[in-house]
């Protein structure tokens, strides 16, 4: 029998609280901490290339992680996903690779943009959320306004599983709303260090909230939550402890094991016998000197072992896969088996790209693991014209790696790179120069967004080609793309061509 598991993402907006919670869930969960980076294998002393520096400079975390840790018989993989304000496409992918969802509010806050962004990526595949709204030793907005903004701005039922019995220099605890007790703060720390209060007496205006609480919310509801339609709340404070043992345990209990994941012909089942995977995201070795890469695999169905034989769709031949690697929290070992929900890291020289289907028979794809039209465009100036080879095969590489995407125009050669977040030009720009000796500008491109477009006619995509070619571009696969100067743009072509789809995903 393997143990269930639990793969898992935690959503939030910079600094309310995940970099602390990721920490005492793998303290909670068993597994010391030990911080995020996935480091290639075989490295001792590595330089460190230039996107590392930003990322110190920045303080922040460019690359996703994975943690594996276990708790009362059940794996918890948890994928950490960048906290930073510019986003990334590597941050909505990894949201492809995970069968649920922690969303950290800021109890000071409450909804912050890009807990919304993220929410949103979350509700277009269904992924269920429990929310944990942070910080409440610290003063911050009443319980119930926070409930009622979260009801409101994410259109969820919410059902409070636990409330704070005070905020702030008031705080004297966390009620658990199902037993009836009540965690409370401790010594000088104040912090949750395992005094239960089972009878407590609550100050009168608390025992008030709680009466209406729960005659105003809803009850929690598994199926609600695990259709996306509920999202249990608990109330705490990572940094005090407060409620993170009763997190593990709604993840443990409610949360939902791996699901069937979408897939041509059929959905995949994490019961079906053969191996399955998909990618959903390569990292580039630390060393500019040496070009492997880690792909990131989801595994969706069978037993992975050791030096097993894998198949990408659509490309290329069957890797044996020898050193796996899994990730658990102390260190990466070497993995001999992994099941449905594991997440592997596969060494390759890069062959393997964002979004591959990985498997025994190779008769299956996994679908769904959008493109998204880049928001930012940029004109990529070449120093060294003699490089121009070099440029080419460093953009394709990382486009592969979606840490940008890259158009090729019909018409002229300045090509251009296209991202979801600023963050991504400062990667790409160091990248150029430490890795592939390319010295790169970039320069503001005539355009401002970027349509996929297609039709059902081959006839009328090309009459509209042709009729507009100065706009016209290809991505990186070929694909026909119509570069705009401006969402208005986008709309206006769009009602004079009908018969034309502009589309703001390319799904792989
Ligand atoms: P991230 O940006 O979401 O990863 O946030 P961090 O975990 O780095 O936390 C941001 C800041 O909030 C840090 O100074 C933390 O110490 C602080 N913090 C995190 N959790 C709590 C909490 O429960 N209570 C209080 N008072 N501060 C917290």
């Amino acid at each position: 029998m393997t143990s269930p598991r639990r793969t898992f993402a935690i959503i939030s907006h910079p600094d309310a609280g995940k970099t602390t919670l990721t920490e005492k869930l793998l303290y909670f969960g068993g597994a010391i901490h030990l911080a995020g980076e996935v480091k290639a294998r075989g490295a001792n002393r590595r330089a460190r290339s230039d996107w590392m520096k930003i990322e110190q400079q920045r303080g922040i975390s460019v690359t996703s992680s994975v943690m594996t840790f276990e708790k009362d018989g059940v794996t918890f993989n948890l994928l950490d996903t960048p906290g930073h304000e510019d986003f990334s496409e590597d941050t909505y992918r990894t949201l492809t690779a995970v069968d649920s969802a922690v969303m950290v509010i800021d109890a000071a806050r409450g909804i912050e943009a890009q807990t919304r962004k993220l929410f949103e990526v979350c509700r277009l595949r269904s992924v269920p959320i429990i929310t944990f709204v942070n910080k409440v030793d610290r003063e911050g907005r009443p319980a119930f306004e926070l409930l009622d903004e979260i009801a409101d701005i994410l259109a969820l039922d919410v059902a409070p599983m636990s409330w704070p019995v005070g905020m702030g220099g008031l705080f004297e605890g966390v009620l658990d709303l199902t037993t009836g007790k009540v965690s409370r703060p401790e010594g000088d720390s104040r912090a949750f260090l395992g005094k239960v209060d089972d009878a407590p007496t609550l100050p009168p205006e608390v025992a008030e909230e709680v009466e209406l609480a729960q005659a105003g919310y809803a009850a929690f509801d598994a199926d609600a939550y695990r259709n996306g339609d509920l999202t249990p709340v608990y109330f705490g404070s990572a940094l005090k402890d407060f409620g993170v043992a009763e997190l593990i345990d709604a993840l443990s209990r409610h949360a939902p094991p791996p699901r069937p994941q979408p897939a041509e012909p059929a959905p995949v089942s994490p019961d079906n016998k053969e191996v399955t995977g998909f990618v959903f995201k390569v990292q580039a070795n630390m060393d500019p000197q040496h070009r492997d890469r880690i792909a990131f695999m989801r595994l969706c169905s069978g037993t992975f072992k050791r030096g097993m034989k894998l198949t990408p769709t659509g490309h290329g031949k069957p890797i044996a896969v020898h050193s796996p690697i899994l990730f658990f929290a102390q260190n990466r070992e070497v993995a001999d088996e992994a099941f449905p929900g594991d997440i592997i890291g596969i060494p390759n020289h890069g062959t393997l790209r964002v979004g591959d289907t990985l498997s025994e028979r190779a008769d299956v794809r996994f679908t769904g693991l959008p493109n998204f039209a880049p928001e930012i465009l940029r004109r990529v100036a070449l120093k060294d014209p003699t490089k121009t080879k070099q440029l080419r095969k460093a953009l394709d590489d990382m486009a592969e790696e979606g840490v940008t995407q890259v158009f090729y125009p019909e018409i002229g050669s300045n090509w251009i790179i296209g991202v979801v977040g600023q963050l991504q030009l400062d990667v790409l720009l160091s990248r150029l120069d430490a890795e592939y000796k390319v010295a790169a500008g970039l320069e503001p491109a005539p355009f401002d967004t970027a349509r996929w477009i297609a039709a059902d006619d081959a006839a009328d995509l090309k009459a509209f080609m042709d009729l507009n070619r100065a706009a016209m571009a290809k991505d990186r696969d070929d694909n026909p793309v119509f570069l705009a100067k401006s969402a208005w743009e986008v709309g206006y072509v769009a009602d004079r061509y009908p018969k034309v789809r502009f589309l703001a995903t390319r799904e792989r």
